[in-house]
Formats: C-alpha cells, sequence, structure tokens
C-alpha cells in the first residue's frame, strides 16, 4: 500500500507515524510545502516572545528523524498542486527547484491545515504580518529585531491574537490590540471582562468594538493580523471533494471524504460538535490528532471513528488561564436552547493555606435534558482541571445534577473539600429543587428602573463603601435577620454580595422568612469586571 499525505504537521505527521505503527511495509510520502515538518504551531507565539529559546525546539521532528525512526519519506518544500482522483495521482512541485512530477498513490490523506484570512485593507501597508507557519515566526521576529519595533497593532482578540500579545508585551513592546466584538470573543461577553481587566491591568491598549480600519495608521511599526481562519481547501475542490458551505471539507466519522480512497482531517475539515450536533470547523491540536489517528487507523483497515469534539481549549494570558468546554451562551442562544446558567468565584484552594486566589467558573445547562451544554472558567491557578473535569461530565453525557457527587481530589494546597465543580453542582441543585432562584448582570438594567423590587447588598458596609451597584442598598449579612422589618414584603428582593455566597445564605433567611427574594449570580465580583470593561471601551 502506497499512502501520500498532504501538509506535515498536526493531522499528517502523526496519520503518517500511526500508520507506519500498524503497517510495516505501507510506503508513506509526506508532501509539505513549507521547509519544515511536524513543527510546534502552538509553540511559535512563545519563540517569538523568547520563552522558547531555541529555534530546534520548534520542530518535533525531522525528514531525517522521521526517515531514521518510522521509515517516512517526508518531502518539505513540496507542494502538491493537484489530485487526479480517477487515476490516483497527485501533481507535486519542488519549490526549492521548480520541477513538477506526478506520484501515485493508493490512499491519500489530506491535511493542508488552513490560513489566516486577510483583510483587504492591509494590502495598504506593507509592515503587515500573520502566524501560521514557522517561516511566519522567523519573520516576525526579524522585523521586530531588524526595525526595532516599540510599537505593534494586533488585529484579532482571539487565541492567536492574544498569545501574541502576551509575548510582544514580554519583550518590551507596546501593544494595541483590536478586536470588532463587544469583548474578546474566546469566551463570553461576561468572562471576557476578567481577560479584559487584566489585559488593561498589563499595559495593553484593548480597543474592543472597534474596527481596525478606523485604527491603523502609520504610527504602528508593525501590524499582525490575526482575525480567524479559512480552510486550505483548493486542492480538495480541484478532486471534486464535496465542501460545507463555510468551505470546509465533508469527512464521515471514519475521516473519508466523498471521493474514494481520499481521507482529510485537521483544520481544513468540519467535525461534529459534540454537544450541538452541528458541523464545524475545530481549528484545535487535539482533535486533528485524534481525527489523523482515526483516519490512519481505516486506511489500514481497522474500523475506527471520531466521534466529534467539544473545542475544549485553554490559553494563558500572561498569569491568567482561560479554559473552555463546550458551547458559549452566544452558541446556546443562537441553537435556541432552554437553559440555566451559574457563575461562581470560588477559592482554588483552602483559604488558610498561603496565596488562595479566585476560578471564576460558569457552567451551562439545558433546563429540559439536564444535560450541561458548557463550561467556561477564568482564574490564575488549576484552572483547566475545572474545564477538562467537566468536558468529560459532558461527553459522558451525566446529568448536571451529578456534577455534586464527582468525588474529586483535595488538599489544602490543591483545593477546598468543596470542589469548583462540586460547588457549581450544588447550586444547580439548588436551583432544580427551588431552594435559589437566581438573577443575572443582564437583568440588572430594568431592575434599576423598577421601584416595585428592593435591591439589596450583602456585603461588609466597607467592601460597600469601595464601590456598589447604583440602587442596592447595604444590609450586611450577619445584621439581616435583625433588620427584616426594614424590607417590604410585598416587593420582590434582589440580593447581591462579593462572589454569590452571603447573597445565597441571605435569600435563605429572606425565603424563609416570607419574602420572595432572588441571588445574584456571579456576585459584585463579576458585575464590577463587565462594569470596568464597559467604562474602559
Ligand atoms: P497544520 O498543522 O497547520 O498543517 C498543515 C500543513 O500543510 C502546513 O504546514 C501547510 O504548509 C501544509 N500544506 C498546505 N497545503 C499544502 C499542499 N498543497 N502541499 C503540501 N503541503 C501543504 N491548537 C491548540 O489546540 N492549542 C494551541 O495552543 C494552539 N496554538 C496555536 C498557535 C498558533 C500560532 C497556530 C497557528 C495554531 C495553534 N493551534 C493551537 C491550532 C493547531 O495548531 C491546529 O489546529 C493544527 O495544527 C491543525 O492541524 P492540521 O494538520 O490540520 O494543519
Amino acid at each position: 500500500m502506497k499512502v501520500i499525505i498532504v501538509g506535515g504537521v498536526a493531522g499528517g505527521a502523526t496519520a503518517a507515524a500511526r500508520i507506519r505503527r500498524l503497517n510495516e511495509n505501507a510506503e508513506i510520502i509526506i508532501y509539505e510545502k513549507t521547509d519544515y515538518v511536524s513543527y510546534a504551531n502552538c509553540g511559535l507565539p512563545y519563540y517569538i516572545g523568547e520563552e522558547i529559546k531555541d529555534e530546534r525546539n520548534l520542530t518535533l521532528a525531522t525528514p531525517l528523524s522521521l526517515y531514521s525512526r518510522y521509515k517516512i519519506n517526508a518531502k518539505v518544500s513540496h507542494e502538491v498542486i493537484d489530485i487526479d482522483p480517477i487515476n490516483k495521482k497527485v501533481t507535486v512541485k519542488n519549490l526549492k527547484t521548480e520541477e513538477v512530477f506526478i506520484d501515485n498513490y493508493d490512499k491519500l490523506l489530506l491535511s493542508p491545515g488552513a490560513k489566516a484570512i486577510n483583510l483587504k485593507f492591509l494590502n495598504d501597508y506593507n509592515n503587515v504580518f500573520t502566524l501560521r507557519t514557522v517561516e511566519d515566526t522567523f519573520k516576525i521576529k526579524e522585523y521586530i529585531n531588524i526595525n526595532n519595533v516599540k510599537k505593534i497593532a494586533i488585529i484579532g482578540g482571539g487565541f492567536i491574537g492574544l498569545e501574541l500579545t502576551e509575548n510582544l508585551v514580554n519583550l518590551g513592546i507596546d501593544v494595541t490590540l483590536i478586536e470588532k466584538y463587544e469583548s474578546l470573543p474566546i469566551v463570553d461577553y461576561d468572562m471576557s471582562s476578567f481577560v479584559y481587566n487584566h489585559l488593561t491591568s498589563m499595559g495593553v491598549k484593548v480597543l474592543l468594538d472597534t474596527d481596525a480600519k478606523d485604527i491603523i495608521d502609520d504610527s504602528f511599526d508593525m501590524i499582525i493580523s490575526s482575525v480567524g481562519i479559512i480552510p486550505n481547501n483548493t486542492l480538495a475542490l480541484k478532486a471534486g471533494i464535496e465542501l460545507d458551505s463555510k468551505g470546509s471539507i465533508i469527512v464521515n466519522s471514519k475521516m473519508e471524504t466523498s471521493v474514494k480512497d481520499i481521507y482529510a482531517v485537521g483544520d481544513a475539515v468540519s467535525v461534529k460538535h459534540l454537544v450541538s450536533g452541528r458541523y464545524q470547523i475545530i481549528s484545535l491540536a487535539g482533535p486533528a490528532n485524534k481525527e489523523a489517528r482515526v483516519a490512519a487507523d481505516n486506511i489500514c483497515g481497522l474500523d475506527s471513528q471520531y466521534k466529534g469534539s467539544l473545542g475544549s481549549s485553554v490559553l494563558k494570558v500572561f498569569d491568567l488561564t482561560v479554559a473552555k468546554t463546550g458551547l458559549t451562551e452566544k452558541e446556546i442562544k443562537e441553537l435556541k436552547y432552554d437553559y440555566e446558567k451559574v457563575v461562581l468565584s470560588p477559592s482554588t484552594h483552602a483559604s488558610y493555606y498561603p496565596n488562595p486566589t479566585p476560578i471564576h467558573l460558569k457552567v451551562m445547562y439545558d433546563k429540559n435534558s439536564k444535560l450541561i451544554l458548557g463550561a467556561q472558567a477564568v482564574g490564575y491557578e488549576f484552572v483547566e482541571k475545572r474545564i477538562d473535569v467537566i468536558a468529560t461530565a459532558i461527553y459522558s453525557k451525566i446529568n448536571v445534577l451529578e456534577l455534586k457527587d464527582l468525588d474529586l481530589c483535595y488538599a489544602p494546597p490543591y483545593n477546598t473539600a468543596k470542589d469548583p465543580v462540586n460547588l457549581a453542582g450544588f447550586i444547580i441543585d439548588n436551583i432544580e429543587n427551588k431552594i435559589v432562584k437566581q438573577f443575572y448582570y443582564e437583568d440588572i438594567e430594568k431592575l434599576q428602573e423598577n421601584s416595585d423590587v428592593i435591591l439589596l447588598d450583602t456585603r461588609t458596609p466597607q467592601e460597600y463603601k469601595r464601590g456598589f451597584a447604583k440602587g442596592f442598598i447595604n444590609i450586611p449579612l450577619d445584621a439581616l435577620r435583625d433588620n427584616l422589618n426594614l424590607l417590604d414584603k410585598s416587593k420582590k428582593i434582589y440580593v447581591m454580595c462579593h462572589s454569590g455566597m452571603r447573597s445565597y445564605l441571605s435569600t435563605r433567611i429572606l425565603t424563609e422568612n416570607g419574602f420572595d427574594a432572588y441571588n445574584f449570580s456571579g456576585g459584585y465580583l463579576l458585575y464590577n469586571s463587565i462594569e470596568k470593561m464597559k467604562a474602559n471601551r
């Protein structure tokens, strides 16, 4: 069997190695158009920021090492320019010698990845860069060094934009981050406020709700555009492979395309989202690697299926960690789920052990099926572990109420006896059992205009003095029982505290005393974070 693989990085190199492990006799050829195979795309921003210092660490393998260990023939600087699926041939161009030749295959695997979207107005500038490959990385680094770059505009507040922001700030460069949406699109509006505020505290100028066209001018020494990707589908189109409306290659669960003996994986394909069931691009390294294994298995005659992805992802923004899995609230709304959400900010380890930090955790679930739809977390330590637990819960389709039952690790340096995931489960249990009713940030403006409700802040007077939401009166939790007579029982009471814990206790006191009370999900921490983001915009 002769297998040709187009693209020799996350999907391509992984598939090649798996094919070899399954079939010692297969002839395996990788054609890769850049000068490198098996490079660490995910490490590229950290090389620019000099966190990774040795450029040799950017590649996990070389053509030589792939040949010596796996007898894989990896040809770099070779671009596949055409496919003839009827005669099972590819046309290849050696980009160094310009030589064009034909090669034949029994099985063909496409893992050509995606390319950066190009904003037309940037064609007027000659200092614009994008980041996808090792070569892009060297170009960026060289330009910074040769031109003594001091001021950079980054367009797009997604994963790559944010990783570049951190790394360029660490080089002492003045970074302006421009984002067209009203918040950073990596997580929902509310959770992204924590990231926004952290970025501004690190000296980054973040412009939200802003069209880059209105900002970009000659005052920037350099512009990096990271506004998203489009699948590399030219070859697939030429081969008559079926694409979806967004131009991604359509594959089945065996990673087979619509054309016999041609498989495809990675950023170029759309895969099933495990919550929504929708097919979409999930441009992440984990899915690309798993899809590659499945494709390799099937190429070698095994029966493997790729079940789909949750889009679980994690991002470092200076010392902050941001992670998510499943659907965002925006997607949940678009898909018209009848959903409930909780936002909590517990400590990531016991308060008596030095330096506890909060983790902001948001969990969303379907009110009817009680299945978890998505979760997001922002904090300083052990953030992604909570999201990984919830990703496993989503995959296993456990009832959201079972989050409270998960038996998770605890010792003071690592956790509290009630893990944040358990705590989310306790809150959800209270909601489902009608022990607690909630209200959210998006309700506050209307409540502030309504004179028929009572807005109550149950933090201490000292905390209240440092800042409070308009219209909220202060009765500290510990004084609440003695001051119930000040509150009008005929009015609904909306209660806020710092993180949601004391307001929960307050709503219990109020409810037990015959009041109709609601707890603010997320606490003043969340409220203040969003308000700060809005005020700075
Ligand atoms: P790629 O790994 O991009 O490989 C495709 C290769 O095919 C490219 O080298 C391309 O040059 C080559 N090619 C294309 N067309 C042809 C042709 N016609 N002939 C020959 N060769 C061709 N994901 C995460 O999960 N976590 C992260 O932290 C993360 N960070 C990232 C940071 C950066 C800067 C980038 C760019 C991506 C990051 N990703 C991350 C995404 C992840 O790297 C991709 O999802 C993954 O690499 C996709 O694998 P792939 O094989 O589809 O494409």
